[in-house]
């Protein structure tokens, strides 16, 4: 801890749930965590404001069920071994697959509730001791269409502003995010905004979320024509004349095909297909087209999708035709999930396509650069781009990929298609699982290594809003737990590599030496800055100051300018039919994170919700003879579950609702593994058409 007080000892370190980035006081005391506490100097995001996670869910850290030994199976039984022989039996299943059928019938699989270091040690471990491009993390199954629909706009896959944009703003657009629940902080800085200074606030989304209580307009959307609506919006701009007309010019390219594409999208069309009424499209344009500034908030609900990437083109167009963007309180705002999918999912470079720093890895310079720094020939760095985690689950099915390793994430639960997740972990050669708990997928593992959590960990995360932030140890490591770095460090030594970082401050340095947008981000440095609002990359050099917003002057592009990309896809890739006549989209609950690896083993969280419900519409429940707290089956053409109804009209009367957090009764029993996004390869998890009936009891 950093200092002590009265015996309890007190560490300011940053949440280990959301991408909002809170940061707060742990008080800890004989290794176990007695709660948090407000530390406003050396918190620049929430300041004060934590949620229900922050401040009370970190008992799963000392929680009995922890792994704290590596564990082995054999004739398939798990049974206690040593770091030495689970290492060994690590190294001897990957190595043999490597000989046998070649670096690229491997896939390994980072975390992005890891922190920055571990997830920059694991992309080197891939492309330097493995030799393959193969590795990848749950940004694929968020925010990847997010990340691939900005690079090629706007330059960089992270949101323009950070914290001055959400609280000031005079105009928000909200889509896909059940902000209240999700990122439960960031929604008290716009309500705060709204209430105080009278801030527009429009809400689109297929389910009438608690936000949209606060909104100036709420529009009910149909799941999956997110186009339609977007250009509706930019349809009804440009024709009433409310676009930027200076700021296109001089500052983007690709207007001209935009005006084409979205000439179809009349009122009259988007209504029909996105159920968006005329009145409420133009209030809509009208609001952000005349407001002085505007931020486009959004998370999983427009970007997951088989058309996600397309989704963010159309998001980022908006922005760009009417000006709301390179300024301090207009801009782009994805809410990133995982506490550090922004650094770890990707700055960090553990993806298929990008070394650190999102610098291509077909590239040959940087292919030099990288090769250079760890004493490789530039032949041995592999030059094609990888599987991405879902490609892998599909290559798995083909006898492509062989083996796994997969660090901090439990497919089993977060892929599409559980049962098909499932038959490919059965059907690799070999898998080794790092992670703090046996998850439903480390179950499947021949070796499970144990790692600290968060709270017995050091290092960096990177929040939503790209303020990089420290990590600190809070209590000493469990048992026999080491850190995930240290981990990946040890393979590697044993596959003949030295290394040599002894501090999660060692790996920053190299980091920030081959990293420009991180170029500047030291530990000791974080440090001095926590007081002064901390640092937002990108951090040219030791003396910049960090950039709270993007595109001030220009673009991250290769001409500075933004580009714009038509997006004209309308149909989501599956639609109702008679035998599936509803539509299922999917989310999260306040008290729940992801597969429920700590909130399930939080008791307080687990009182709210214990279990997967469905939500159905009064009119549905009524045509299906469901009373509130049926057990419904649910169908769908990939798979089946069962969940208890909840009858509410919080989704309309053709979409049922579905948390995703669950292994029985939830979402992912029913989404299906592809088709995926053309460019980022993510799945379609919001669009899902069902069929439901009342469960027949026992
Ligand atoms: Fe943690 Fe997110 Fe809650 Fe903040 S809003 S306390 S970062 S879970």
């Amino acid at each position: 801890g950093d200092y002590q007080l009265n015996d309890i000892n007190v560490t300011d370190t940053t949440c280990e749930y959301c991408a909002v980035g809170c940061r707060y006081d742990v008080l800890s005391k004989d290794g176990t965590v007695l709660g948090t506490r407000p530390n406003p100097e050396k918190a620049p995001i929430n300041g004060i404001s934590t949620c229900v996670k922050g401040k009370f869910s970190h008992s799963y850290a000392t929680n009995e069920d922890r792994l704290t030994q590596p564990l082995l199976k054999d004739d398939g039984e798990f049974r206690e071994a040593s770091w030495d022989e689970a290492l060994d039996r690590v190294v001897e299943g990957l190595d043999g697959i490597r000989t046998e059928h070649g670096p690229n019938a491997l896939g390994l699989v980072a975390s992005s509730k890891s922190t920055n270091e571990a997830n920059y040690v694991m992309q080197r471990f891939a492309r330097e001791v493995i030799g393959t491009n193969n590795i990848d993390n749950c940004n694929r199954l968020c925010h990847a269409a997010t990340v691939s629909g900005l690079s090629s706009t706007v330059g960089f896959g992270a949101a323009s502003v950070g914290v001055e944009a959400l609280e000031e703003t005079d105009c928000y657009l909200i889509t896909g995010s059940n902000t209240t629940e999700s990122h439960p902080v960031f929604a008290t800085m716009i309500k705060q905004n709204v209430k105080d200074n009278d801030a527009d606030l429009l809400v689109f989304d297929p389910r009438k979320i608690q936000m949209a209580e606060y909104a100036d307009q709420y529009s009910r959307i149909e799941p999956g024509y997110d186009t339609t609506w977007i250009n509706g919006l930019i349809r009804c701009i440009i024709v009433n004349d409310l676009h930027d007309e200076e700021f296109i010019e001089e500052r983007t390219t690709g207007f001209d095909q935009v005006v084409e594409t979205v000439e179809k999208f009349t009122p009259e069309f988007v209504e029909e297909k996105a159920g968006v009424p005329p009145e409420e499209l133009k209030n809509a344009a009208e609001t952000i087209a005349t407001a002085d500034s505007c931020v486009f908030c959004w998370t999983l609900g427009l970007a997951e999708h088989a058309h996600g990437t397309e989704n963010i083109y159309a998001m980022a167009n908006l922005a760009l035709i009417t000006g709301h963007i390179g300024k301090p309180r207009a801009g782009l705002s994805p809410f990133r999930g995982q506490n550090n999918v922004q650094g770890g999912g990707g700055d960090m470079g553990p993806v298929p396509n990008n070394f650190p720093g999102y610098q291509p890895v077909t590239d040959e310079e940087n292919r030099k650069k990288f090769a250079n720094a760890y004493d490789m020939d530039v032949e041995e760095m592999p030059d094609r781009e990888g599987f991405r985690i879902t490609d892998m689950f599909l290559a798995a099915e083909q006898g492509d990929i062989r083996g796994m390793f997969i660090q901090g994430e439990n497919p089993l639960i977060s892929e599409p298609n559980i049962g098909h997740a499932r038959e490919v972990l059965e059907t690799l050669d070999f898998l080794a699982v790092q992670d703090i708990f046996l998850t439903d997928t480390a179950e499947h593992a021949d070796v499970v290594l144990p790692a600290t959590s968060s709270l017995e960990s050091n290092g960096t995360y990177t929040a939503s809003t790209r303020h990089v932030q420290l990590v600190k140890r809070a209590i000493d490591p469990i048992g026999n737990v080491k850190p995930d770095w240290k981990i990946t460090q040890q393979l590697a030594e044993r596959f003949g590599y030295d290394w040599e970082f002894s501090h999660a401050s060692d790996i920053m340095e190299e980091i920030n030496g081959l990293t420009p947008i991180y170029a500047g981000i030291t530990h000791e440095r974080l440090e001095r800055h926590s007081e002064d609002g901390g640092l937002q990359w990108p951090v040219w050099d030791e003396d910049h100051p960090g950039t709270p917003y993007t595109y001030a002057d220009q673009f991250q592009t290769t001409d500075g300018l933004a580009h714009m990309h038509p997006a004209d896809t309308v149909e989501p890739s599956e639609t109702p039919d008679d035998d599936y006549p509803l539509v299922m989209t999917s989310g999260r609950v306040l008290y729940q994170y992801h597969t429920g690896t700590m909130t399930f083993r939080e008791p307080g969280d687990m009182s709210y919700t214990d279990r997967s419900f469905v939500e159905i519409h009064p009119e549905t429940a009524n045509a299906y003879s469901v009373s509130n707290g049926d057990m419904l089956d649910i169908t769908s053409r990939h798979g089946e579950t069962q969940a208890m109804a909840e009858i509410t009209t919080r989704p309309n009367p053709g979409t049922i609702f579905i948390p995703m957090h669950y292994l029985h009764g939830g979402a992912n029993n029913l989404t299906k593994e592809k088709p995926l996004d053309g460019p980022s390869r993510s799945p379609e998890y919001k669009v899902t058409d069902v069929r439901i009936s009342v469960a027949e009891s026992d």
